[in-house]
């Protein structure tokens, strides 16, 4: 039997300790905090429990404008619901911890060895794992990395879970802040931005650069930059934060050009850290990049044989689900079962703001700077008939495909549930659909995905000279 060993339990260690398992490797997996991993304990899952919250309060505020009013009460909609932070935070909390002893539950069935504790390489063949009864050697014919990362802290603004918090620690605030300045425009930062502004929480956004969500689409991040400022949240551009420190009840930013930002609580979403230092990895034989992340190619190999590594630790896509692909690619090529190389164009993202960002394959900058030689169709959602008896006014869809071939290489989708609308034309990339394909496939009518039909329509027969953006 081939002996794998596992550091770490996010979704790049768990769903490849699933797969070792089928295959008929021995697995034991090394895990110091809880399986599930960052993912389920303090990033996707409580930060996508908090949107679901916040989500049901957007569609409270807006039900007065599809004429829906409280009965026997003249307050506004709005005005009469509020949110209980605690509660909200206890149910992520419960639900965090309900999902990671799922996946415990799971792995204990399928035969994992799970051993809760500290791992670290000692060469490439053995694994030590420091646990609360002393050290335990692990001899490993296959070791896979999957160690994570950690919210970055500035020397100048320590968060101290109290007034000044990472993600992985806000969720122990008991009551409403009456002001929350959120430190980066990010992914991150914008969604909690975004979240806890529909709440009805105080929000300043401090984004260094010229508009939030740099790196994304620019049309999408333009509609959730006017959004925000829409919603009542203040928004500094521009405004390079130095540090945040307490003074009394007070949490005050400095910024760069010499203004202070005063609020009750400071949220910082400044990057994250990968999990590489001090577990014997260049001891190993395993190269890290000047970031500290684990070099890999795209079979999830190493630069030591038999080693492996999978997700945030590499820093090849900050996505639990390529994380979890990575880890499986692994397995599938340690374990001789058939595998395809991790293909980065198919892959899938959102931004869970309101409305969402969801992506997938090729950018609009791709085919701007001449990447990919492509055409670009895109249509407003408010020109959608669904669109607008459901009220939604901001959003729309992006299409790109190859002049000539019409093969559908990339698209946007901003919507309320992008990240569902996403997925025909995540098909349409993964399978090299042409938009002829997707125009012919039926779509419900009326409907959002309508307009993923409708964009494809319009780029029929356009030739590379004709990039038509609407
Ligand atoms: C706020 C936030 C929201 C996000 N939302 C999404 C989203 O909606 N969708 C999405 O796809 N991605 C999202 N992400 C990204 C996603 O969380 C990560 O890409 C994913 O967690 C990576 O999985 P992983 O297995 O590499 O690492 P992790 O989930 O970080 O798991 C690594 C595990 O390894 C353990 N570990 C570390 N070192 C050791 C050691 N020496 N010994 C034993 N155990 C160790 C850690 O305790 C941890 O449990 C979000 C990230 C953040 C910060």
């Amino acid at each position: 039997m081939t002996d794998v060993v596992i550091i770490g339990g996010g979704p790049g260690g768990y769903e490849a300790a699933l797969v070792a398992r089928q295959l008929g490797g021995r697995v034991t997996l090394v895990e110091r905090r809880g399986l599930g991993g960052s993912a389920v304990l303090t990033d996707v899952v409580p930060s996508k429990t908090l949107i679901a919250a916040a989500e049901v309060m957007t569609k409270i505020r807006t039900a007065e404008e599809v004429g829906l009013h409280l009965t026997d009460d003249t307050r506004r909609l709005g005005a009469a619901v509020s949110v209980d932070l605690g509660q909200v935070h206890a149910r992520i909390r419960e639900l965090a911890r309900a999902q990671s002893a799922d996946i415990t539950e799971r792995l204990r069935a399928d035969g994992v060895r799970i051993i809760s504790g500290s791992g670290r390489l000692d060469g490439p063949q053995r694994v030590i794992a420091q646990t609360a009864d002393g050290d335990e050697e692990l001899p490993a014919d296959i070791v896979l990395v999957a160690t994570g990362a950690h919210p970055r802290e500035l020397d100048t603004a320590r968060p101290d879970g109290e007034r000044i918090f990472t993600w992985a620690q806000i969720y122990d605030l008991e009551e409403v802040p009456k002001h929350l300045i959120v430190v980066g425009s990010g992914v991150t930062g914008a969604e909690f931005a975004s979240a806890y502004t529909a709440l009805g929480v105080t929000v300043t956004l401090v984004s260094s650069r010229h508009q939030v969500l740099p790196g994304q689409d620019d049309d999408a991040a333009r509609v959730i930059q006017h959004v925000f400022e829409n919603s009542g949240m203040t928004v500094l551009n521009g405004a390079r934060a130095l540090g945040a420190e307490r003074r009394g009840d007070e949490v005050v930013v400095r910024l760069a050009d010499g203004a202070e930002v005063v609020g009750s609580h400071c949220l910082m979403a400044v990057g994250a850290i990968p999990n590489t230092t001090h577990i014997g990895l260049e001891e190993a034989g395993v190269r890290l990049s000047a970031s500290g992340h684990i070099e890999v190619d795209r079979v999830s190999r190493t630069s030591a044989r038999g080693v492996y590594a999978a997700g945030d630790c590499t820093g090849v896509n900050a996505l639990a689900s390529v994380a979890a692909m990575q880890g499986r690619i692994a397995m599938w090529h340690s374990l001789g079962d058939s595998v395809a190389p991790l293909d980065l164009r198919t892959v899938c993202a959102n931004v869970f703001t309101a409305p969402e960002i969801a992506t997938v394959g090729c950018s609009q900058a791709d085919i701007d700077t001449g990447v990919v030689r492509g055409l670009t169709m895109m249509l407003p959602l408010r020109s959608n008939a669904r669109a607008k008896m459901q009220a939604l006014t901001d959003g729309f869809v992006k299409i790109f495909c190859l002049p000539t071939t019409g093969i559908v290489v990339g698209g946007v989708v901003v919507a309320p549930s992008a990240s569902e609308l996403i997925h025909p034309l995540s098909l349409a990339v993964r399978n090299k659909l042409t938009v002829d394909q997707l125009a012919e496939t039926f779509t419900v009518y009326p409907s959002l995905s309508g307009s993923l039909a409708e964009a494809a329509r319009r780029l029929h027969g356009h030739s590379a000279e004709q990039v038509i953006t609407y």
